[in-house]
């Protein structure tokens, strides 16, 4: 088994640029701006100066292939890459590889007819238009897509879709949306009952009932009715009744982008203990001499290597085209755990001031909440992996193959 993790000359070059990108320009950028709804202007015009200079750095789209004008980085790259990115609040969006907009791009760019990429996948890749994904209902478990009660039904040659859908991100402002509905109720199995359909937005039927305010504000989450929205036939993305395979080959990778982000995520937070640490003195010392905040460091430390070779190791089973689903699933799973624990011990070694808005901290930790519960609550994906494990054990007598599937 050959085993290098250093990154290829080309790639290490496109991370270090990033890298210094993002320390001179964007992380810089970000602490002037705001999320709030309100100061959303000054945001969207702070995004598009600094894709210019991502265009002008030559790292926009890292993870689109060439022809459509990206950098055409694998999985394992863009890991780098996107940790980078993830450790500033804006880096995602200036690079253009963002949520929902990333697993959107690939889901056109495996699924889209040649009109669909041209007409959807190509103001997205140029940076003209913004997307979202729309599966999740407030009446049923978002968990389980079976249960999905948006209903599509074809209509001459159109299908008319009517629905309630809830935690669409990015749905103001988006240009299209990506809808899971049923069109075949009565499918066996039931994950046969869904498709899936590119929505142009805004549309008659399409009503934004809200932007949902969640425990860290309002960040274009919303809530959405669908009275006969009309789509015409040539939208279905994907085949009928694909909707389920489709979300799931779109949710694999997207949530492994996920954890690329959230890894440098938990890097700044653990910079963030170290640094107040080793500047706060109580009882006789610093803190960072103290053997209570020495474990927070080592544990954050141990979780957080594990967390960059697990994902690591997906990245590579994606990018080698072999079964990745239970590698993404654990990888979701401790990735976003490390995130909530290291930014909780980031926080209380910063005492008050964790708790403050004086300090990102404390920002920092309830947005990382959703981490555990979206794309995959942590039980769903632990419940997946337990199947993994028992099936495993049931045909080859070994847990191997469910436990990353490599021989040591
Ligand atoms: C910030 C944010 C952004 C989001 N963006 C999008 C988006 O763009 N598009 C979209 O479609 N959706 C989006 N979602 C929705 C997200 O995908 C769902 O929240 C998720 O799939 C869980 O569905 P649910 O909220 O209905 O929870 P439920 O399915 O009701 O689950 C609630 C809880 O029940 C438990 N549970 C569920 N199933 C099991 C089980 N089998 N065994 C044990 N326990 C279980 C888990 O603890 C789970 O957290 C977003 C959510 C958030 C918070």
């Amino acid at each position: 088994m050959a085993i290098d993790f250093t990154l290829p000359p080309a790639v290490a070059e496109i991370r270090n640029r990033v890298r210094q990108f993002m320390l001179e320009e964007v992380d810089p950028a970000g602490d002037r701006v705001s999320f709030e709804p309100e100061q959303r202007a000054d945001l969207v015009t702070t995004i598009l100066r600094l894709r210019q200079r991502a265009q002008e750095l030559e790292l926009f789209n890292p993870h689109l292939p060439k022809i459509w004008g990206g950098l055409g980085l694998g999985a394992t790259a863009m890991a780098a890459v996107s940790a980078e990115a993830g450790r500033t609040k804006l880096g995602p969006f200036v690079l253009n590889c963002h949520a929902p907009d990333e697993g959107n791009m690939h889901t056109l760019l495996h699924f889209g007819t040649d009109e669909q990429k041209e007409k959807y996948l190509r103001p997205l890749a140029e940076g003209r238009g913004r997307s979202c994904f729309a599966m999740t209902e407030p009446e049923v478990a978002g968990s389980d897509p079976t249960l999905i009660q948006t209903r599509a039904v074809l209509d001459g040659d159109s299908w008319v879709l009517d629905g309630h859908k809830w935690f669409i991100s990015g749905a103001k402002g988006a240009n299209f949306a990506i809808v899971v509905a049923c069109t075949d109720a009565d499918a066996d199995p039931p994950q046969a009952r869904n498709s899936a359909f590119i929505v142009d937005t805004p549309t008659d039927g399409w009503n934004i009932v809200r932007d949902i305010e969640t425990m860290s504000g309002s960040h274009n989450h919303c809530e959405i009715r669908l009275e006969a929205v009309r789509v015409p036939k040539e939208n279905l993305l994907g085949e009928r009744g694909g909707g389920h395979r489709l979300g799931q080959a779109r949710l694999g990778p997207a949530r492994l982008a996920h954890c690329m982000r959230w890894i440098g995520q938990t890097e700044v937070g653990l910079e963030m203990l170290v640094e107040r640490a080793t500047q706060r003195f109580a009882h006789g010392s610093l803190l960072s001499e103290k053997q209570a905040i020495q474990w927070m460091m080592s544990d954050s430390a141990i979780e957080i290597y594990t967390a960059k070779l697990m994902v690591l190791h997906a990245a590579y089973r994606i990018e080698n085209g072999l079964p990745f689903k239970n590698e993404v699933g654990m990888a979701k799973v401790h990735v976003a755990n490390t995130l909530w624990r290291v930014l909780d011990r980031a926080l209380q070694v910063h005492g008050a001031l964790g708790y403050s808005r004086d300090a990102p901290i404390a920002q920092m930790l309830v947005e990382a909440r959703w981490a555990r519960l979206a794309d995959g609550a942590d039980e769903v994906h632990k419940m997946r992996i337990a199947e993994n494990v028992m099936k495993a054990v049931a045909e080859t007598g070994s847990v191997r193959r469910a436990t990353g599937d490599f021989e040591l």
